[in-house]
């Protein structure tokens, strides 16, 4: 099945595919995924002299395919009380949204423990605040990007609707919408009929919601490929289909990149390899407890009779983006899986969902179907900071299910880091640290 995205092709950016790894950088950035791209971009306005490396293509990683979402409003942690409940009951009725590998495996089952325990309100209520601090800021430098910039990636800060088929669930969302209120997201609740006044698409089974006004959405494909090529046209250099493969280093310092093209000597790493980062974590000597959660989307054209809004359906756990002339939906967290194969049982399931509370054209005209898997930490928050142990090398990764919402902040946070200067905001409970 196609994991192409329509109106992107790597072979467009103007980066030839047999690119030479250059010998030498001030800055190396693991991965070109919205995390590594938005830290070179940051990295290059300091004036650094940038390499990306990626194993695959630029542009290749999970937020392309993603649902294209920037929500400040997602400040509740995966990890919170009542989170596993809802968890085992899902997946007792097999309706999702997640389902989790069963594996003896002492990293999975070690991040199962940890997850576990930080879903206690205490816990929960540190990481709301602290990704309350991290998404507003995000928000707004993702809305300065794309306007500085010029990016057409079809960007509209018109909210995201939540809404609700399911008394219970609705119920639990009403809390959920109070915490996130206390945490200073705006949420303007919306009852049966005036939800249908904002989204005349919704189907007769939805019973009500609400809105977050502050969030945002765009074509995550467009918004990655016009930036990659950005930085390729103001000197970023990258390296496509280029492993790493291990790092060659003096004391508390990592000196060369060693990867399946050569070497490339660094002042400077950045791992930003998404969930494969603990892979490349352990060349270094750390351990980075961090999952993937693979997820699916189907686009189809737009159909003529379709939401206009961006929309969450919270009692099923699936995502629609009217993108110009495309429509996309995404769904499902598969934990433990790291493979980006589409499952067509899966897609359909996202389908069959979303026609249960959006009313949808009977026919629709597939242009992609897509898996990406998203880089999980046990407590539900990113690891930004330094790698314990080593002076020149910085992790940007574990942005879960918010990393096409939190690329800006990590490349401001990563910069000033790397830059040596006092950061925008407390860093402590993103750093790597925690979980030595
Ligand atoms: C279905 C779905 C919907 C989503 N919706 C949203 C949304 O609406 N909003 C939002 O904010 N987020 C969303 N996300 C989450 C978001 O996509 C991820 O958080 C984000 O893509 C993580 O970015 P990353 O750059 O860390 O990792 P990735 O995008 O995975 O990029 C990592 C890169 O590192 C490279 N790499 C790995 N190992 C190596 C190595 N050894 N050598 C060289 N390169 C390597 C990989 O090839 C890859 O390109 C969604 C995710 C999914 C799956």
């Amino acid at each position: 099945m196609p994991t192409e995205f329509p109106g992107l092709k790597p072979s467009d950016l103007p980066i030839p595919a047999d690119f030479p790894i250059p010998g030498r950088a001030d800055a190396a950035v693991v991965g070109a995924g919205v995390i590594g791209l938005c830290v070179a971009y940051e990295l290059m306005k300091d004036g650094r002299e940038v390499v990306v490396v990626d194993q695959g293509p630029i542009v290749g990683g999970a937020a392309a395919g993603s649902a294209g979402f920037i929500t400040p409003s997602h400040v509740i942690p995966i990890a919170a009380p009542g989170v596993p409940r809802g968890v085992v009951r899902g997946m007792l009725r097999r309706t999702g949204p997640v389902t989790a590998r069963p594996s003896l495996d002492p990293a999975y089952l070690g991040w199962i423990f940890r997850f576990l325990r930080s879903c206690t309100s205490r816990t929960a209520e540190a990481g709301a605040a602290a990704l309350a601090a991290l998404g507003f800021l995000s928000a707004d430098l993702m809305e300065h990007l794309i306007t500085e910039e010029g990016i057409d990636c079809c960007y509209r800060r018109d909210g995201l609707l939540h809404v609700y088929g399911d008394e219970r669930v609705l119920a639990a969302a009403k809390h959920e919408a109070a915490e996130m209120e206390r945490c200073g997201v705006a949420v303007e609740m919306l009852g049966h009929d005036e939800i249908r006044e904002v989204e005349p698409a919704l189907g007769d089974e939805v019973i009500g919601g609400f809105l977050c006004p502050n969030d945002a959405g765009l074509d995550p494909a467009m918004f990655l490929s016009s930036l990659a090529s950005l930085l390729a046209g103001r000197g970023v250099r990258f390296a496509p289909h280029t492993r790493l493969l291990g790092f060659d280093s003096a004391s508390d310092a990592v000196e060369n990149l060693i990867t399946s093209r050569g070497n490339l000597a660094v002042d400077r790493v950045v791992v930003a390899a998404g969930a494969r980062s603990p892979e490349v974590a352990s060349h270094l000597g750390n351990r980075l407890p961090i999952q993937g959660g693979k997820g699916y989307n189907v686009t189809v054209a737009a159909p003529r009779l379709g939401p206009r809004n961006n929309i969450l359906i919270g009692d099923r756990w699936a995502a629609l983006n009217p993108m110009g002339d495309r429509l996309r939906m995404t769904g499902w967290l598969e934990l433990g899986r790291l493979d980006t194969a589409p499952s067509l049982k899966r897609l359909e399931h996202i389908e069959s969902n979303v026609r249960s509370r959006v009313r949808l054209d009977p026919e629709l005209t597939v242009l992609e179907r897509w898996a990406g898997v998203r880089p999980i930490t046990p407590d539900g928050l990113p690891v930004i900071g330094p790698a314990p142990g080593w002076r020149n090398v910085i992790y940007a990764t574990g942005h879960g299910k918010l990393g096409l919402s939190l690329g800006p902040v990590t490349g401001r946070l990563v910069t000033q880091m790397a830059g040596g200067r006092s950061v925008d905001l407390d860093p402590a409970p993103f750093s790597p640290a925690r979980f030595s």
